[in-house]
């Protein structure tokens, strides 16, 4: 049976109502995270938790809008590589919260992990592991410590450029919100297409055979 005229526009804008909502949703836990832990003394347990969480909700958007206009998609293996290296790049912390020492981060504002270095490694990996299952493994780790970079350039900034120099790198706070709006919005405006019953079903943040859908 034919469905009624005019309901797959409702799904889909019901659709895009709702990728709208949990992409601002998302923009305004990051708010709500920046604007608990940067402005008032924080314990640096909750600190952290809440920062990461930040660093989740960054990288979850960003991957997300990505998967919407991609024409290939992301696959699981990628987006979960990627979400964990925008978590774990901060273990170069450890040092110096643990045991007080500078090893990792001296006069610079954030440890060397969060470097440009690293996500050069993680790239040159990426080559010499090409066509291998490694290869996709490591463009994840470069784009997840990539994303990560993005939120604490917005909030402190890293030594971008080390061991080159040691500049702190950094860019304005409103520059990062517009950027996690703009993915959500890009995340409305792709998602509904992934509900038009003419298309296979598949839809965004759906994991179907390992792979994350796109919209095209
Ligand atoms: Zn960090």
């Amino acid at each position: 049976m034919m469905p009624p005229v005019g309901s797959g526009r409702r799904r889909r804008s019901r659709a895009a109502l709702g990728l709208a909502a949990v992409g601002l949703a998302a923009v305004g836990l990051v708010l709500a995270i920046d604007a608990t832990i940067w402005d008032r003394p924080v314990p640096r347990l909750l600190f952290g938790v809440l920062d990461e969480s930040g660093h989740v909700a960054t990288a979850a958007l960003l991957l997300s809008a990505w998967a919407t206009t991609s024409t290939r998609g992301l696959s699981r293996t990628f987006v979960v590589t990627a979400l964990s290296s925008a978590i774990l790049i901060d273990l170069d912390h450890i040092p110096n919260e643990l045991f007080g020492t500078t090893i990792l981060m001296r006069d610079t504002y954030r440890p060397y992990g969060h470097t440009m270095l690293t996500v050069a490694v993680a790239a040159a990996c990426a080559l010499v592991l090409r066509g291998a299952r490694g290869n996709r493994m490591a463009r994840a780790v470069a784009v997840g410590v990539l994303l990560h970079l993005l939120r604490d350039m917005a909030t402190g900034g890293v030594p971008l450029l080390w061991p080159l120099e040691r500049w702190t790198v950094a860019y304005p706070y409103p520059i990062y919100v517009a950027l996690l709006t703009a993915a959500a919005m890009t995340l409305a405006a792709g998602g509904p297409r992934a509900v038009n019953p003419a298309m296979p079903k598949v839809g965004i943040g759906r994991v179907t055979r390992g792979t994350i859908s796109h919209v095209r």
